[in-house]
């Protein structure tokens, strides 16, 4: 059902996740760590000095719930552009620089809400302390990102392969020179293709420190295999409490990555966002089109961004336990007469198949929300 998930928590103990207590750093408006939701971010792959495009690709991950959204800033015509597209934008957007301590401070000055950066990467001491005071100057924060495939050369040799271990040290190095610099607004990633070594790194550094933890397997791949192994890492840190952040790297459309990374969060009960639906893989007994039907709803309904449950189910088996939980509930019975729950009480039968359930779903759905929403503004 709706209820929040602290009400689902206090109902049911074995759901909570104790979230592991870090300290909190701003990005933008949007707080990470300590008590602040799961945030989930995506990252565009249009040229950003093409500030149009850029801005048309940041819009489909606000539709698709982007909390944070990053721009690679290779050069100087991506910083020039960022300006405009840090005003276009409705969310905080990070500002993702390698090595170039003038891009950064560019960045910076353009509004960027964050700074992906390794502070060890960009050069002499003079040019750190730029970089962090330009930071402080535009309540700037900084992620720390460091990826299995670019370790420094002096941690390769001292652990003769990527491990978490070196991914931890090399994370430390870099916290600690924005520390030295009284600079303390940052959080990290360790990321790493491999599921777990991924797994590893972000454990160990958990327990190495308190700063909040920007979570992802990086190139992860397309959106079959990327999903599938983001899920499992990204999962299984969830679910022991670890990771305040997080970003879905897929080969496919920015949308998909934010789709992912809320469905990650949603297993979880971790976070709530747009229709739940809960349905059976059919069988031999099913007594409509399951899979159809549930494809079609997907997208009719991608749209709602109020928390709301639905099952779909073939057949009475499971049909009613799983209308029980639900906030509609549609089972499949025979010839063409189905029945249709609402809040775990059957409501009333159906007469029909293919795309009139789908709209017959989607409209009790839309009802369904315009109440919710009707009630929330009441209250
Ligand atoms: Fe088959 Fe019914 Fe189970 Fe669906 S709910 S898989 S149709 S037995």
């Amino acid at each position: 059902m709706t209820a929040d998930n602290s009400d689902v928590q206090a109902l049911r103990p074995w759901r909570k996740i104790a979230r592991r207590k870090t300290r909190q750093v701003k990005v933008g408006n949007v707080f990470v760590g300590g008590d602040a939701p799961i945030s989930v971010q995506t990252m565009t792959n249009t040229l950003t000095s093409d500030a149009k495009a850029t801005i048309d690709q940041i819009r489909l991950a606000e539709e698709a719930g982007a909390d944070i959204v990053r721009c690679s800033c290779p050069d100087e015509e991506s910083t020039a552009a960022l300006k405009e597209i840090v005003r276009a934008a409705k969310v905080p957007v990070v500002a993702d620089i390698h090595f170039h301590y003038k891009r950064a401070i560019e960045a910076a000055e353009a509004g960027a809400a964050c700074l992906r950066i390794n502070p060890g990467n960009i050069g002499s001491d003079d040019r750190v302390r730029e970089v962090i005071k330009a930071a402080k100057d535009h309540d700037c924060s900084i992620r720390i990102g460091v990826n299995a495939g670019s370790l420094e050369q002096e941690l390769l040799e001292k652990y003769g392969e990527p491990c978490p271990d070196a991914m931890v040290e090399s994370a430390l190095r870099h916290a600690k020179i924005l520390e030295d610099n009284d600079f303390f607004n940052f959080k990290i990633s360790v990321k790493a293709s491999d599921v777990a070594l991924t797994v590893a790194a972000y454990r160990a550094l958990a327990k190495a420190c308190d700063y909040p933890l920007h979570l992802g397997i990086t190139e992860a791949g397309g959106l079959r295999t990327g999903t599938v192994k983001s899920s499992i890492g990204l999962g299984l840190l969830l679910a022991e409490g670890i990771g305040d952040t997080l970003r879905v790297s897929l080969s496919a459309e920015v949308d998909e990555e934010v789709r992912v990374g809320f469905e990650i969060l949603k297993a979880l009960g971790l976070r709530s966002r747009g229709v739940t639906i809960i349905s059976c893989p059919t069988c031999a007994r099913k007594n409509y089109d399951v899979i159809k039907t549930v494809e079609a709803l997907e997208k009719r309904l991608a749209h709602i961004t109020t928390p709301l449950s639905l099952s779909v189910i073939g057949c009475i088996v499971n049909g009613v336990g799983e209308a029980m939980h639900t906030d509609i509930g549609f089972t499949g019975g025979g010839k063409g007469t189905h029945q249709v729950y609402i809040a775990g009480v059957a409501d009333h039968r159906f007469h029909g198949d293919g795309e009139a359930i789908v709209e017959h779903l989607a409209q009790l759905v839309e009802k369904k929300v315009a109440e919710i929403e009707a009630g929330k503004s009441k209250a």
